[in-house]
């Protein structure tokens, strides 16, 4: 039986451009003539070395990375980052602080685990719901931190910085696990970037971090070597064993990135493809309800609720049945939050996102 076409909306792992999976299945067995699979494949070969640094350039011609930032490639994901971040950076001052701005389920896991490390500030009241990004003039910013991190696409709870926060010169530090290279980024406005690949940029067990050199080199004496930035920039993530097959998919990722014009053609269509779901949120006389602030909702994952505001059980999941029957899955949102959760990343397609919202807009015929 032919297998029907299946549209994966899932938050992370996710959806991978269809080239770069058919490309991988054409060289898994027998990457470039060598007779043996990239899986296979030694870290300190000549072959893996320019598939490294092809990706390394890829990513640095796509942010347009300036040359005083070394690029990593390392293991245990963005949440490894949440402690490798204050073991390397909450050292950079005498007062080992570092100030928080917490607007989701991510950037609170960081928080918390930087207080491990040194003091951690949150520079806001604490939010009821993470709905909104607090006003940046409300902001308390501690001039004697050492960093100052955000979360710039909170997954869970779909609120996306449009901004980039001011910090009166102190060293900005942002996860973008989930909208990273889903638009252009000035990455001189930054200390460090880190980046799971699992979303936007290939497949989970490689994690990317982009650091200023002169922040490297400060790190906490209990800081595991695989973490400590000095020693992994200094051997080029090459210190213990990186993960080779999810360097060489992101590499075929970037590569289509770049095929398909870049990081500012890839935010051209995010916003169409978010566009078109909140636009049918927005005209559905509150059958469905995207709780967060129009000021900062994600065009990389689109929550809601179907029915009613608290989301009425018996549709929601009437919703998922039908949407699974399309053939689309993936769209349950997070179990913290329940309601729907469309995440719509760069291989995510227009036709893709108008198959959604033609969903959308028939289910809300039936059931309105
Ligand atoms: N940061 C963000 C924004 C995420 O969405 C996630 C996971 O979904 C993480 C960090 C944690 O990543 P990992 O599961 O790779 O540790």
């Amino acid at each position: 039986m032919e297998q029907k076409p299946i549209i994966n909306f899932g938050a992370g792992p996710a959806k991978l451009p269809q080239s770069v999976l058919c490309q991988a299945q054409k060289e898994l067995v027998n990457y470039g003539g060598l007779g043996i699979s990239v899986l296979e494949m030694s870290h300190r070969s000549a072959d893996f070395s320019k598939i490294l640094s092809k990706t390394e350039s890829l990513l640095r011609e796509l942010l347009n990375i300036p040359d005083n930032y070394k690029v990593m490639f390392l293991q245990g994901g963005g949440s490894g980052q949440f402690s490798a971040v204050p073991l390397n950076l909450i050292g950079l001052k005498e007062d080992k602080c570092a100030d928080y701005i917490v607007t989701g389920t991510w950037s609170e896991k960081a928080a918390k685990e930087a207080e491990k490390y040194g003091k951690v500030n949150v520079v806001h009241p604490k939010l009821d719901s993470y709905t909104k990004i607090p006003e940046p003039c409300t902001w308390n910013l501690n001039p004697a931190a050492s960093y100052v991190y955000y979360c710039s696409n909170e997954t869970v709870h779909g609120v996306e910085y449009n901004f980039v926060p001011e910090t009166n010169g102190v060293v900005l530090v942002s996860d973008m696990s989930s909208n990273f290279l889903s638009r252009p980024v000035d990455v001189s406005k930054y200390g460090l970037i880190f980046a799971g690949a699992q979303k936007n940029v290939g497949c989970a067990g490689v994690t990317v971090v982009i650091v200023r050199e002169d922040l490297i080199g400060h790190t906490l004496n209990e800081c595991p070597v695989v973490f400590d930035y000095k020693v992994q920039a200094s051997n080029n993530s090459l210190y213990n064993t990186p993960p080779v097959f999810s360097i060489y998919i992101m590499g075929l990722v970037l590569e289509w990135i770049h095929n398909n014009s870049g990081t500012a053609a890839m935010e051209t269509l995010n916003k169409k493809k978010s566009s078109m779901i909140y636009d049918i949120i927005s005209s559905s006389s509150g059958f469905y309800v995207c709780p967060v602030d129009e000021a900062c909702r994600s065009r990389m994952n689109v929550p809601f609720r179907v029915g009613k505001k608290e989301g009425d059980e018996a549709l929601e999941k009437k919703f998922l049945e039908g949407a699974s029957q399309c053939g689309m899955i993936g769209l349950k949102g997070h179990r913290s939050v329940g309601g729907m959760r469309a995440s719509l990343y760069n291989a995510v397609t227009v036709e893709d996102a108008e198959a959604l919202a033609t969903y959308m807009k028939d289910f809300l015929k039936e059931h309105q």
